[in-house]
């Protein structure tokens, strides 16, 4: 991609989590649940920010406690009930199963589904937001299910695949009443990146069952348009000081779109230029090249000479240590909860060029960001040269980046290989 094209960001993530030791298992599965309220219960038009969020959260916690909830089961309380799934759904693992009460649950809050006796089953206080939401519940579930079948499913067994084609139809029910929480955006952008997986193959309009959910594939196709004008939005704004918003270090990548998320150079150099660095690691390595323009005196200041000047034999040597080096935990966060910062992460399609996905925190390290970035980049032929364990990182950590990004199944094969060679698998 060439540097001056605007990335597509298909999916953005927002990670927000706090060191481990802070943790319960109470508080873990508080973070799936927030998680689930942001992918089922927000448009991703107007999403909330974390504080929001947090307080939403908590304070549903508080005034319904489980006792409560089932109560609200017996009761046919749609409300209630549909919040009864959402806690059933925050404490499932990633192995589990999800049983087929929660679905019927969820089928009768949606109110599409007749009942053995063939009736739509009556229940209080069933709004169309809650139907949407057990929508929006339901797709999450069935793409999951998809996922979790130990087979790669054929191209063929993807024309009656049940779950899949509950996930594609439900969408674009959503899509109709125009709600697009970000788990109806993720199983589009799945959809429509599957090319990876079958040779090519547009699975939306070559598969019968999910070409004929033409809206939800419009809609795709304007989400995407959406986020590169956004992104160009934002890159205008980058674009009259970019030396403010980029780590100057080579390779690092680290990204703010807050003016100061990152800090600058306190030298003498011209404040129009003054390189700004998300860490003091960054900042020295950046110090090879640097010095030479940051001088207390700018007027004899030999800007960057290129003779035979040994000292940049350095700059030929240099290597940044997280190409290669181990992270230990307490790398992985950053001291203070900072300003956002952020990563993109470029995928491995070949299908989906100049397409990222960006991975954005307050609470992860530089480093950390880094190297989930560079996990994704290997190459292949790097992988078995070295049992170097890359990342440390708790392993249920990883698992819920990767539930997030979805990127087993959007980054496509390399993914499985990787994780090997970290050692997770
Ligand atoms: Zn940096
Ligand atoms: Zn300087």
């Amino acid at each position: 991609m060439p540097s001056h094209a605007v990335p597509t960001v298909i999916h953005d993530v927002v990670f927000n989590r706090r060191p481990r030791p802070e943790y319960t298992d109470d508080q873990y599965e508080f973070e799936v649940y927030l998680i689930l309220r942001q992918e089922l219960c927000w448009d991703y038009r107007h999403q909330p920010g974390y504080k929001e969020l947090y307080a939403e959260g908590r304070s549903c916690m508080e005034r319904l406690p489980m006792a409560k909830l089932e109560r609200g089961m017996e009761l046919k309380d749609a409300q209630l009930m549909f919040e009864y799934c959402l806690r059933k759904l925050s404490s499932i693992s990633n192995i589990g199963t999800i049983t087929d009460d929660i679905l019927d649950t969820l089928r009768k809050l949606t109110g599409w589904f007749q009942n053995e006796q063939g009736r739509f089953p009556r229940l209080g206080r069933r709004t169309l937001q809650i139907r949407c939401f057990a929508l929006a519940a339901l797709i999450w579930c069935y793409f999951r299910m998809h996922f979790w079948r130990a087979h790669e499913c054929t191209l063929k067994e993807l024309r009656n695949d049940l779950p899949l084609g509950n996930v594609a139809h439900f969408a674009m029910v959503c899509v109709n009443y125009d709600y697009l929480p970000p788990i109806v955006i993720r199983a589009a952008g799945w959809f429509a990146s599957a090319k990876t997986l079958y040779d090519g193959v547009d699975i939306r309009w070559t598969i019968p069952q999910f070409a004929k959910e033409k809206t939800l594939w419009e809609a795709w196709d304007k989400y995407v348009e959406s986020q590169a004008a956004k992104e160009s939005k934002q890159l205008a704004k980058v674009a009259k000081a970019p030396h403010r918003y980029r780590c100057a270090a080579d390779r690092c990548g680290i990204r703010a779109m807050h003016k100061r998320a990152l800090r600058q150079c306190g030298g003498d150099c011209a404040p129009d230029v003054r390189p700004s660095y998300c860490s003091e690691e960054c900042q020295l390595k950046h110090w090879l090249v640097h010095r030479y323009v940051c001088r207390k005196n700018p007027l004899d200041a030999p800007i960057v000479v290129w003779d035979d000047d040994s000292d940049w034999e350095d700059v030929e040597v240099y290597k940044p240590s997280y190409d290669d080096g181990a992270l230990s935990d307490a790398a992985i966060w950053r001291k203070d909860i900072g300003v956002e910062l952020f990563v993109d992460i470029p995928t491995c399609s070949r299908f989906l060029p100049g397409v990222v996905f960006r991975l954005r925190s307050r609470t992860f390290s530089p480093a950390f960001l880094r190297s989930y970035r560079d996990l994704w980049q290997l190459p292949k032929r790097v992988r078995t040269k070295k049992q170097a364990v890359l990342l440390p990182t708790p392993e249920t950590m990883l698992d819920e980046l990767d539930a997030l990004f979805d990127s087993r199944e959007k980054m496509g094969v390399l993914h499985d290989k990787l994780r090997e060679r970290v050692g997770l698998r």
